[in-house]
């Protein structure tokens, strides 16, 4: 897919204020600094649509925007979890289930983890929540530019080889590197797909 306009639409901490177009809608989401902003400036070609600072623990917002004037590419926040008072359940940040319960324009969810990393808890925890609910998601390997190639597949393959152990088949997934636009043309694709069926 060749991406011919990209604009912010706007930012909101309420769902129920997202826009209000029926149109096909793709969630970015992973933990601060795992790449997300890098990576959606990279599949946009655009160097700031997204902020990128290196920096955790920026403004919780929902980010809208409009690609190519008929799809929203959402720029979620770095997910953690917020304790419920009086009580040592962890859950997560309110907005976001909140936008993944009530959002039926959500055709995916793209789960971004860092390719050097162990799985984290954190991320397992909320792929699974993600499955009871019942939302698709794919898995993005961010950063791939960060190891040899050999390391990588090793990596790779030990986080698919975890996978399996809380999951029938390893979910979809794509290697990406927001440095040398490694995985751009297969997610773009592959929201084309789904777009055009
Ligand atoms: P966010 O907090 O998830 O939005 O992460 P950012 O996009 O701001 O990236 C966090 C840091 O990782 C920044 O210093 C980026 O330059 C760096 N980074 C992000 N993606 C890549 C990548 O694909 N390759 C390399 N080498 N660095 C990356």
């Amino acid at each position: 897919m060749k991406i011919s306009s990209a604009d912010f639409v706007m930012s909101n901490s309420d769902v129920a204020k997202c826009p209000k177009d029926k149109l096909p809608e793709y969630a970015f989401i992973g933990r601060s600094n795992v790449g997300k902003s890098s990576l959606i400036n990279m599949l946009t070609h655009r160097k700031n649509l997204a902020k990128t600072s290196g920096k955790p623990g920026k403004t919780q917002l929902i980010n809208h925007f409009i690609i190519n004037k008929s799809w929203f590419l959402v720029d979620l926040p770095g997910y953690g979890y917020a304790k419920v008072s009086k009580s040592t359940k962890k859950v997560f940040q309110k907005f976001i289930t909140a936008y993944f319960s009530k959002r039926t324009q959500l055709v995916s969810a793209f789960v971004l983890v860092d390719c050097r990393h162990e799985p984290q808890k954190i991320d397992l925890e909320f792929m699974q929540w993600l499955g009871e609910h019942q939302i698709p998601f794919s898995i993005i390997f961010t950063k791939a530019d960060k190891l040899s190639k050999n390391k990588l597949e090793t990596q790779i393959n030990m986080y698919i080889e975890k996978m399996l152990l809380y999951w029938e088949e390893m979910p979809n997934y794509f290697i990406t590197s927001s440095s040398s636009g490694l995985g751009k043309e297969d997610i773009l694709n592959y929201i084309n797909q789904i777009n055009t069926e």
